[in-house]
């Protein structure tokens, strides 16, 4: 039987090697060497975001999820 297949693109908490910004807001969410961080790796450039933002995403995701499973029915 073939591996179920996920839809989600690679989803991990690092560390950052050094100081930088949140994709979502590069001004205000800073990162410091060290700060753990989610990166989404889709496509060839990695983007990461700060935990604020990510568990704010992250829920948005599984709202949404949760309607799309619910649409599909029994
Ligand atoms: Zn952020």
């Amino acid at each position: 039987m073939a591996r179920p297949k996920s839809f989600l693109p690679r989803l991990e908490i690092t560390c950052a090697g050094k100081a930088h910004g949140c994709q979502h807001n590069k001004e205000k969410h800073r990162f410091a060497k060290g700060d753990r961080r989610l990166t989404v790796s889709e496509g060839r450039n990695p983007e990461h975001f700060c935990l604020d933002c990510a568990r704010q995403f992250l829920q948005a995701d599984i709202k949404r999820l949760q309607d799309l499973l619910a649409a599909l029915g029994e």
